[in-house]
């Protein structure tokens, strides 16, 4: 077994770790108090090469495969998971399923514009009433000709006020008798007629983020839109998360890291009863749990993702890497708050910023509950 980076991975880390801290730190308090990020940050992302890092090299992206989306993301997320999240991962979501079930001609139309950031992309699976339980999703797309006429909502859409397209989650075959071939991914233009669009404000974390509730109205789409194939969506989707829960599982690395770091710092320049925090065997001891919890899921996390660039795609890893790293990040940010004391609780402390943005983790692409029950059907 072989732990080496190869040299174009670290140049990739430390490129990634250099772009969030000259461009997304200066920007990071800004963004997450207005709710909002702009197009210039992922203009920028776009200029260090983080954009579209899962695009092969024939459509404009680098060809890189999930070990160095989640190293990238990982240095990203050190410095800002919220804004970093924004810029690298979100401003291609859902694409992803363009490059696994695409034809070559949506392929030639999409990908080399997402790279460049011409275009931003959402993945849209959530309804009201159907989060984890993806397959009960009642947006319809239903076939007209040489279109589909789609109808019905989606909630908590990243990207969902400031998309291009999104790839969307619909029945299209409402007869099918078995409740998993209902389901197509259909792209949906984000300025079609009959499309509604409300940014929901006030999130804990990850404010950067745009997120929002779509709904559509008769909204016409041409057949040509369909990703994949259709009835197949349900699978399609699980394909996705299977893949893209290493990239989350990166984000908790990331924060965790960030959170670490920061505290470091902190506990050295920090005096207590005139002696610094970090000479104390207690502070020191929660310091070193820290770190290991650290290491464990960076571990998970880079593992799951080089099964997946071996095309040894493994469910119950992947969604162990997703799980574990979401609850260590909490538990990690968390300790970084308690040892920064009143000032971790600052609103202008980045610390306290990681700690609200790593919660999402245990909730998003699959709450925690949801990849429990994938690890725990595999045992039996
Ligand atoms: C900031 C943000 C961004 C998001 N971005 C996107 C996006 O871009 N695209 C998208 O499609 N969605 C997105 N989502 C939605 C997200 O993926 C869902 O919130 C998530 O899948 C959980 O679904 P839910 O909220 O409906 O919770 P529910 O499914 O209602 O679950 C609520 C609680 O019940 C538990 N639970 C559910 N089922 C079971 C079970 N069988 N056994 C035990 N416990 C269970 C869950 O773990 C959870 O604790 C986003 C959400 C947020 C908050």
């Amino acid at each position: 077994m072989d732990f080496t980076l190869s040299e174009e991975q670290r140049q990739l880390q430390e490129r990634a770790y250099r772009f969030a801290v000259e461009k997304l730190g200066p920007l990071s308090k800004k963004y997450d108090q207005e709710e909002k990020f702009t197009r210039e940050v992922v203009r920028m992302a776009c200029e260090a090469g983080l954009v579209g890092c899962f695009i092969p090299k024939q459509y404009g992206g680098p060809g890189y495969g999930s070990l160095e989306v989640a190293l990238a993301m990982e240095q990203v997320c050190r410095i800002d998971m919220g804004l970093g999240m924004a810029a690298m991962g979100a401003a291609t979501f859902g694409s992803e399923n363009i490059v696994f079930f695409g034809t070559e001609e949506q392929k030639r139309k999409y990908l080399p514009r997402l790279v460049k950031g011409e275009l931003l992309s959402a993945g849209a699976y959530t309804e009201p009433d159907s989060g984890t339980d993806v397959v009960s999703g009642r947006t319809t797309a239903i076939r007209q000709g040489d279109e589909y006429v789609v109808n019905g909502s989606k909630i908590f859409i990243t990207n969902g006020t400031v998309c291009d397209y999104m790839i969307t989650f619909c029945i299209t075959s409402p007869e099918a008798e078995n409740r998993y071939r209902r389901h197509s991914l259909v792209l949906i233009e984000a300025d079609r007629k009959g499309i509604t669009k409300q940014k929901i404000a006030g999130k804990m974390g990850i404010r950067a983020t745009d997120t929002a509730e779509i709904s559509f109205k008769d909204v016409h789409v041409p057949r040509e839109n369909l990703i994949g194939q259709e009835g197949m969506g349900f699978y399609h989707v699980m394909h996705f998360f299977d893949v893209t829960r290493t990239m989350v599982a990166a984000q908790g690395v990331g924060v965790s890291q960030g959170a670490l770091d920061r505290t470091v710092k902190y506990v050295q320049e920090k005096n207590f009863k005139a002696k610094p925090l970090s000479t104390y065997q207690r502070v020191q001891f929660l310091l070193a749990e820290m770190a290991t919890k650290i290491e464990l899921i960076r571990n998970i996390t880079y593992k799951a993702a080089w099964k997946v660039d071996r095309g040894e795609i493994d469910p119950k890893l992947n969604a162990m890497a997703k799980y574990i790293s979401g609850e260590m990040a909490v538990w990690v940010c968390d300790m970084a708050v308690r040892l920064h004391g009143e000032y971790g609780y600052q609103a202008d402390s980045d610390i306290q910023r990681s700690y609200r943005d790593a919660k999402i983790l245990e909730i998003y692409e699959g709450a925690k509950e949801a990849e429990k029950l994938t690890i725990a059907r595999r045992l039996f």
